[in-house]
């Protein structure tokens, strides 16, 4: 594809990206204990009324998933390891995500803890992308 014959469409377009960084409690809490790599993990609440808030792959092909009951996620995958999330942790984390992206791309907006939006507009001539 010619850069120049896209010229028009290119400069009346915007391009935005959705970065969601994928199990980001879960990979945090393999950061802070390699003991948990490759291990169905659970992050969220052990009380009656918990809620699994992230989960590894290793357990959601028994068919957890986030926002479920713990004991639901616990009977469906019973050899899982559970640990309570860190807020600070992934807050810490967060940061230090949030600071490589604001430094890699021209615009950027934090959706949430582990989600961005990027205008990658303009980007492409700057990467000879197309
Ligand atoms: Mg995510």
């Amino acid at each position: 594809m010619k850069r120049d014959s896209n010229m028009d469409w290119q400069d009346s377009k915007r391009f935005v990206s959705h970065l969601d960084l994928d199990t980001f409690f879960v990979s945090v809490e393999r950061l802070k204990n390699s003991q948990f790599m490759g291990k169905p993990l659970i992050v969220g609440g052990l009380s009656d009324r918990g809620v699994v808030a992230a989960c590894s792959y290793e357990t959601r092909k028994f068919g957890v998933h986030s926002a479920m009951p713990m004991k639901l996620a616990l009977r469906l995958c019973p050899h899982a390891i559970v640990v309570r999330g860190d807020s600070e942790s992934y807050s810490y984390y967060s940061r230090l995500v949030t600071d490589i992206i604001a430094e890699s791309v021209p615009v950027m907006e934090k959706a949430s803890i582990d989600e961005f939006y990027v205008d990658l507009t303009g980007v492409d001539s700057f990467f000879r992308m197309w």
